[in-house]
């Protein structure tokens, strides 16, 4: 295999183009395949959408996000006790004209009562649909995976009406849900990607790092060789020997594996077909009191928000002491509520006085996900055709599915592809 300088420090076989966990996954599986590899992040670290920034003692994950133990990507090549994770209580809470209703699998979470009150018919749903959604919630939790990934894809909406649930209860108790998974109000995502997700929620539990989110890439960033990341080299275009960097000079490579978002992936390969994203806005407020306490979800059924969540019920180090810090999603990064019309909704949600709320920050994520339309293709290869020189590959959650565990299956992806072309 052809070994060539890179950036004048040291010979590297492959250049990889962003620091996201897809970048992250690929570089660690070549390193230990014996590859050079160096990975050019274009911003201050890695992570990618999933970073944390502290701020006067909070930590602010940039878009609130969930992280999930049951993902297959996750339980391989994260050492999840280093992540010192904090679990949600199982299943949410969900705010109707008629008070907050409690939806959760039974058989879990700490108040197995509280549970099964929010799934006595009537309360939540009718019978017919608590046991057409249990008859699938066992498919999607017991049938083995290759099962769910070679079902028909179609959109959510429709998989849950096949499935027997009533448009009013997929409407009050499941829109509200997966709206905050998909990032989009009319469950017109891909159902094999809902049933996947469905059944890594089942079988997982919804934690995060007591660090933040960020904590999770740079755990497998710390797994990679001293100096693979170069951080502040943000490339400017592919070259047929490799790539030119934003900042000025080239640097050479026998491939180049673009890890960046959809957006950023067009713009270097120009070939690449364009893929839709869905926006989010994330709003994090301090309050002097824990407004519920209990580490849980809250989704309103009139859908004015996405979720809610007091995040320092998570994980106290998410607010410094004596304060509770809030997070709530809203969907879109344009012409959203101002942060005042948010804390008004969240009087209600959390039935308390907000006035002496402070906002502590703002994220708005313009490409947080792909817009997974049916028949979404779960995985997909990372080779790019090219003629002589550097080859090319792709690969993100763009290229896989929209979540942790597509990102981090994609870049693993065009780790073995790399391996595979390169003949090592
Ligand atoms: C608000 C929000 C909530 C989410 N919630 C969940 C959730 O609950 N569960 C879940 O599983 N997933 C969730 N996701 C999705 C998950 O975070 C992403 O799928 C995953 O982080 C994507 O990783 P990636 O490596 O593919 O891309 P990215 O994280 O986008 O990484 C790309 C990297 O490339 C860098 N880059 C871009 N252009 C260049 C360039 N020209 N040169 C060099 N570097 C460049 C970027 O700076 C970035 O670091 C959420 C995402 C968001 C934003």
């Amino acid at each position: 295999m052809a070994v060539v300088a890179a950036d004048g420090v040291e010979p590297v076989d492959v250049l990889v183009v962003g620091a996201g966990v897809a970048g992250l996954a690929c570089a660690r599986d070549l390193a230990e395949a014996g590859i050079g590899v160096r990975v050019l992040e274009g911003s201050d670290g890695v992570g990618g959408r999933m970073r944390t920034d502290v701020r006067d003692g909070f930590r602010l994950d940039r878009g609130f996000q969930v992280f999930n133990t049951s993902y297959p990507q996750v339980k391989r090549r994260l050492e999840l006790r280093a992540l010192r994770l904090r679990p949600f209580t199982p299943g949410m809470l969900v705010h109707t004209p008629e008070g907050r209703v409690r939806f959760a699998d039974p058989s879990r979470g700490p108040d197995r009562l509280g549970g099964l009150a929010g799934l006595v018919p009537g309360r939540l749903g009718s019978a017919r649909d608590l046991a057409a959604l249990g008859v699938l919630s066992g498919r999607d939790m017991f049938a083995p995976a290759r099962v769910l990934k070679r079902g028909a894809d179609r959109t959510t909406r429709t998989a849950l009406a096949d499935a027997g649930l009533s448009e009013e209860f997929a409407d009050r108790v499941l829109r509200p849900f997966l709206s905050g998974v998909f990032l989009e109000d009319d469950l017109e995502t891909s159902s094999r990607f809902f049933h996947l997700v469905w059944r890594s929620m089942l079988r997982g539990t919804l934690c995060l790092p007591a660090d933040g989110i960020g904590a999770v890439p740079a755990l497998l960033a710390d797994g990679l060789p001293p100096g693979t990341v170069r951080l502040e080299s943000a490339v400017e275009a592919l070259t047929g020997d490799g790539v030119l960097l934003a900042g000025g000079g080239e640097l050479r490579a026998a491939a180049v594996v673009v890890a960046t978002g959809p957006g950023a992936a067009g713009r270097l390969l120009p070939e690449l077909p364009a893929v839709p994203t869905r926006a989010v806005t994330t709003y994090y407020h301090s309050a002097p009191a824990s407004p519920l306490a209990e580490p849980v979800l809250l989704t309103d059924s009139a859908r004015r928000v996405l979720n809610t969540v007091v995040l320092s019920e998570v994980g106290p180090t998410y607010a410094p002491p004596g304060r509770a810090l809030v997070s709530t999603s809203v969907l879109g990064a344009a012409d959203t509520p101002t942060e005042a019309e948010v804390r008004r909704v969240l009087a209600e949600l959390y039935d308390t006085v907000t006035r002496d709320w402070e906002p502590v920050g703002e994220y708005r994520v313009a490409e947080a996900l792909p817009a997974m339309a049916p028949p979404w293709p779960l995985t997909r290869t990372t080779r790019m055709e090219g003629g002589a020189g550097a080859r090319r590959y792709v690969c993100g959650d763009h290229r896989a599915t929209g979540s942790v565990q597509g990102a981090l299956a994609s870049g693993a992806r065009a780790a073995r592809e790399v391996l595979a072309d390169l003949e090592v």
